[in-house]
């Protein structure tokens, strides 16, 4: 199980058909053997495997959401606990969190995938990675990408978050090639060089895989704070999308044209609130089952994150799909006074206003149960010039007009750091 043929991204698509489902069948037979949870999923609705041999049909088995992961934990894990090595578990921003255990073949797996993510990445044994981010709390992302630099024999060092003076004293003796980020941090760590007079663009940094928040509008632009990274800093930005239930990523390629799917790790359906498949560049639900996992393989998992895909073959010679930046978490819309929003359009409208330095954004239910937004900011100064621009510039993208507080610096860092979480805190959900 640990061999893995050369990537798949770059083969004809009947290649690809053909191998995902060999690998399908595969898992119906492990899961049918060794899954308590898929075994009663597969008798309660009478469902034959031996039925099920093409990737089309994959929709004779009913979809799996996060909410049977949350209540049925255990029950989805295939192996005997003697083998896990690793307990990941998502950060549990909606709802509970989920434990997702790895075995030895499944680390390995999850190497070989962001090797195959960070080549795409242009990255290559040459470079030396920064990595600004969490390698414990049970955060799989940063183990992953640890592994996966390693395989491809790159220098690392491993940071951690924040703490923009330690970054950039690490920078000019070490000379990182690249960091890797949440983009957001990114803008801090330039606010940082230019009040302490560093030449950023006189760096060693030449390029910025970014990680947890979207640069890019759908249509591969960059969004604002995209373009605020780069009108400041001349690095190479390169998005990546992942999550722990799936253990792979989709990272984009020098083309950034989208995140690259992995065709040998995932089968990818984009689906529709029916579970129809949605036409490339529509809206739907990014829905995966994995291939080659041990632990705690899933099939038809609805992640919950919407997204577009495209299926033109890539510039960079790939012919898998890319996925674009995450419209939005499908528990996160926001119907707010008869306008629908998602927080990443809120958080790009926000980034993007001058006289707001931080933020964090709040939606809970009224009395009526429809969804308010209180919007917690950090201004630039306190004067009602600037509350008046603020609150001018939201009625007129918004058409709404949400409730503000406004915090001092040391409020703010409170509100987005709670003990114990892995990124700030950018949206707080109070409705359930
Ligand atoms: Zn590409």
């Amino acid at each position: 199980m640990t061999q893995h043929p050369k990537p798949l991204a770059h083969q004809p698509q009947h290649e690809v058909v053909k191998y995902q489902e060999q690998k399908l069948q595969e898992l119906l037979t492990y899961l049918s053997q060794n899954s308590p949870f898929y075994k009663d999923l597969f008798a309660a609705h009478q469902i034959d495997i031996n039925q099920v041999k093409t990737l089309d049909d994959l929709r004779l088995i009913p979809t799996t959401t996060k909410e049977d992961l949350q209540k049925r934990n255990d029950d989805f894990l295939c192996v005997d606990k003697g083998r896990i090595i690793e307990y990941s578990s998502t950060s549990g921003t909606l709802g509970s969190p989920v434990t997702i255990a790895l075995t030895e073949n499944d680390l390995e797996r999850l190497a070989y995938n962001e090797y195959n993510s960070f080549t795409c990445a242009d990255g290559s044994a040459a470079d030396l990675y920064q990595l600004m981010l969490t390698l414990d709390r049970q955060f799989m992302a940063g183990m992953a990408y640890y592994s996966g630099i390693r395989k491809i024999g790159a220098g690392i060092i491993r940071l951690g978050p924040g703490v923009p003076s330690l970054q950039w004293e690490t920078i000019l003796r070490l000379k990182p090639t690249a960091i890797v980020a949440v983009p957001s941090f990114i803008l801090k760590l330039i606010q940082f060089a230019q009040e302490h007079h560093i030449d950023i663009n006189a760096s060693s940094v030449k390029k910025a895989v970014c990680i947890g928040e979207n640069i890019r509008n759908t249509d591969f632009s960059l969004n604002i704070l995209g373009q605020k990274i780069t009108e400041a800093w001349d690095i190479k930005l390169y998005s990546t999308y992942a999550s722990t239930e799936m253990q792979t990523a989709f990272t984009e390629c020098g083309e950034g044209r989208g995140g690259h799917h992995q065709p040998e790790l995932l089968i990818v359906e984009v689906l529709d609130e029916h579970n129809n498949p949605v036409a490339p560049g529509e809206s739907g639900e990014v829905t995966i089952t994995t291939l080659g996992v041990e632990g705690m393989p899933l099939l038809r998992y609805k992640t919950g994150d919407i997204c577009h895909y495209f299926d033109e073959s890539c510039a960079c010679g790939r012919t898998s799909i890319r996925l674009s930046s995450i419209v939005g978490r499908k528990k996160q819309m926001i119907k707010f006074k008869g306008t629908t929003l998602y927080p990443p359009a809120l958080f790009d409208l926000l980034n993007g206003m001058e006289e707001i330095k931080d933020f964090v954004a709040e939606v809970y239910p009224n009395e009526i149960g429809m969804d308010e937004v209180l919007l917690h900011l950090l201004p630039i100064n306190y004067t009602d010039e600037c509350d008046r621009k603020i609150r001018a510039n939201l009625q007129a993208r918004l058409r709404v007009s949400p409730h503000i507080t406004y915090l001092k610096a040391d409020e703010m860092q409170k509100l987005q750091f709670p003990e114990a979480v892995r990124k700030p805190v950018k949206f707080i959900d109070r409705r359930k």
